[in-house]
């Protein structure tokens, strides 16, 4: 029988195995992360929080998810994929605030007349 129980839906997630790989106590404590992470949607890919800033100031970021957004230049409908998102946070460190803006082709554009250096915040110089 059926019952309607407050439980993740019907994928099993490793939590173990996530907190071994991805937890770090500098942005959340042990217990709220296993919290959290629970609620990690399917499709989803779990944020390695060793990799990102310290984010105890933070909601902190624990899982990437598909993001739609529409270019603020070219007004085009796109999706910052939970992949893209991985990449620029946890390889090429890019600032925990950002959010996707301008679809490839503008960025492009403008990363040309920046003169190829990316305008960055400084949050990112850090390291
Ligand atoms: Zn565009």
């Amino acid at each position: 029988m059926a019952k309607n129980r407050r439980r993740p839906p019907t994928y099993e997630l490793d939590i173990n195995s996530l907190v071994d790989q991805f937890w770090d106590e500098r942005s959340i404590s042990r217990l709220h992360y296993i919290h959290l992470i629970e609620r990690m949607p399917r499709d989803a890919i779990p944020a390695n929080l060793r990799l990102l800033p310290d984010q105890s100031c933070l909601s902190p970021k624990l899982w990437y998810e598909d993001q739609d957004y529409t270019c603020c230049d070219c007004g085009e409908a796109c999706v910052w994929t939970a992949r893209q998102q991985q990449w620029w946070h946890e390889v090429a460190k890019g600032t925990i605030y950002s959010e996707a803006k301008r679809c490839p082709k503008c960025r492009a554009i403008v990363k040309e007349k920046h003169g190829g250096t990316p305008r960055r915040s400084h949050q990112d110089r850090q390291n």
